[in-house]
């Protein structure tokens, strides 16, 4: 077995702050038990210790929630321990914490200096727009803490990707966020679409992120940060990086942007497994770390088809001249045409719109790369 991805939820899928679209709390309403509870350190080991003995090369741990600080910081004390107990085939890990910053105090941020975490911090653009989707239990704001959070990951130098979900009020005012987050001295970005409720008509949220939004929010975004690639001093934005890598001839590093489902380890906090964040729903548990092997939750992932399903593009993608770099975008965005067996994503329209637009400039700045990487050989 190569690399493997490991995601945790320590605390199921509470959480210390109520954002009105968390994609998780719907699932979490959506199976039978809403909550697992918090994540005993006796499964914490078992993970670690099945998938750390059957890595090659490397393995990722990524903490996420609900809010993982809720989990306290000794259970990540544990991880340490169990990672370094249980690396006998000296792999390289990294741990990775995915955080509404609400928590995090400077004993925190120590931990995670020392011990190397990239943490994924959301804020949703400026103070107005995350004010309004992202707040406390009371319905307070939130702003002003999560700042104050990342300022304190500068002072002691952890590594941070801002992590921020497009709603309709991003969307709306991307230039005045891509503008802050500079300011900001943001450098690490990472943009992902707004989910309406699961098995719900999409578009009737407050929050809902409609195609044509989101497609007029890439052509802006592409444009703002394609004018600081040209003066040298663009951001990383993950999405556009990948186009980018993808056109030169490499893979994505998302499966969002493979056009597959990959191959993930989401595990609840009672060790039960699922192929995805998006879809741990009693029909998609493959296992549970505490009674099966990795062999067993791998095969049972085959057995229920999860990868398999998302190879099921319809003709309009798989005939499309942006597919090679669209790929039909992440399975939990498409809808399966009954009568043909087939899945058509929902956001279509804001792809076709962005790579009208920006598919030259891609392949002109993949073209670049390659040039250059050919000149240094
Ligand atoms: S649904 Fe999307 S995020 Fe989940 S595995 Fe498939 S492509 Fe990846
Ligand atoms: S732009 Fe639309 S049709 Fe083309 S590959 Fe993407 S989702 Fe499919």
């Amino acid at each position: 077995m190569s690399e493997i991805q490991v995601l945790i939820k320590p605390a199921s899928g509470m959480c210390n702050m109520s954002c009105d679209y968390c994609f998780y709390r719907d699932e979490t309403f959506k199976r039978t038990q809403h909550s697992y509870g918090f994540m005993t350190e006796q499964t914490l080991k078992n993970v670690i210790r099945k998938t750390m003995l059957q890595a090659e090369g490397a393995i990722t741990y990524a903490f996420q929630g609900g809010e993982p600080t809720l989990r306290g910081l000794n259970f990540y004390k544990k991880a340490i321990e169990f990672q370094q107990q249980y690396n006998k085939n000296h792999i390289r890990v990294q741990n990775v914490f995915q955080t509404n910053g609400y928590a995090l105090d400077n004993e925190w941020c120590h931990f995670f200096r020392e011990h190397n975490f990239l943490i994924g911090l959301s804020v949703d653009g400026t103070a107005k727009i995350h004010n309004t989707f992202r707040h406390t239990r009371n319905g307070k704001d939130t702003f002003d803490r999560i700042l104050r959070a990342s300022q304190r990951l500068d002072e002691y130098g952890v590594e941070y990707n801002i992590l921020t979900v497009v709603t309709n009020q991003v969307a709306l005012d991307i230039s005045e966020i891509y503008q802050f987050y500079k300011e900001r001295g943001w450098r690490y970005q990472q943009y992902i679409a707004c989910l309406d409720p699961l098995r719900e008509e999409r578009g009737n949220m407050q929050y809902s992120l409609t195609p044509e939004l989101y497609g007029n929010f890439l052509v802006a975004l592409f444009y703002l940060w394609y004018q600081d690639l040209q003066a040298g001093n663009q951001p990383y934005i993950r999405q556009f990086e990948n186009y980018v890598g993808m056109a030169a001839g490499y893979m994505a590093e998302s499966c969002e942007q493979r056009g597959v489902c990959g191959i993930q380890n989401v595990v609840e906090a009672d060790g039960s497994v699922y192929p995805c964040d998006f879809y741990m729903l009693d029909e998609y548990r493959i296992g549970n770390f505490n009674t099966d092997l990795l062999n067993q939750i791998y095969r049972r992932r085959r057995e229920i088809g999860f990868i398999e399903e998302s190879q099921k593009l319809n003709l309009k993608c798989s005939t499309c001249r942006f597919y090679q770099l669209c790929r039909g975008g992440c399975q939990r965005n498409r809808e399966c045409n009954a009568d043909t067996g087939l899945y058509a994503n929902y956001l279509c329209e804001a792809y076709q719109m962005f790579f009208e637009a920006c598919y030259d400039k891609i392949v002109g700045i993949a073209g670049n790369i390659l040039q250059d990487n050919m000149l240094t050989e």
